[in-house]
């Protein structure tokens, strides 16, 4: 048994980790050395792994680098880099994106309120929560603590309640 994994059960650590199904997709892309790494890091001890021991959860983004994240945006690099600089901590190693099991709009109660985010974000798709993202504190002074809705290609700050989701799917 290497030095890593039996270090990381003895402390409990592996059993954890156990709820997040995918860890390894949290570093992704992102090498050992860059600040974004630290970054990661520091997302999943205080927001990842705490939330993995009560729930079962899928990292579907994490850190995106300049040319995926332009990628996203196309066209002119230079331009989209910079909008995207403003916009995404993603490209920051200071967001991640994932499924949680259950009931999603109780999962973001629950992070709201254990796991103090920097940002948090609920998107919907036409038949209801899609994807939560949370962010930890932001190296760029400019980028704001926010608690987000994502409803209908609309963002609305949350106010303590969730969008009606009409049987047909589309969210009001
Ligand atoms: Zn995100």
């Amino acid at each position: 048994m290497d030095p890593w994994t039996d270090a990381h059960e003895h402390n409990g650590y592996r059993d954890m980790c156990l709820m997040i199904r995918n860890p390894s997709r949290l570093y992704e892309g992102c090498p050992p050395g860059l600040p974004q790494h630290y970054a990661l890091r520091i997302i999943e001890h205080f927001l990842l792994a705490p939330l993995g021991e009560v729930r079962d959860l899928t990292i579907t983004s994490a850190y995106r680098s300049q040319t995926v994240q332009s990628g996203l945006y196309a066209l002119d690099p230079a331009k989209a880099a910079r909008k995207a600089k403003g916009i995404s901590q993603h490209i920051l190693g200071e967001a991640v994106d994932f499924v949680p099991e259950g009931d999603m709009q109780e999962c973001f109660l629950w992070c709201l309120d254990h796991l103090r985010p920097w940002q948090a974000i609920l998107e919907y798709d036409a038949a209801g929560p899609e994807v939560i993202h949370l962010s930890i504190p932001s190296s760029i002074e400019t980028i704001r603590s926010k608690r987000l809705l994502h409803v209908g290609g609309l963002w609305r700050d949350f106010d303590g309640t969730f969008p009606i989701i009409s049987p047909g799917g589309a969210a009001a």
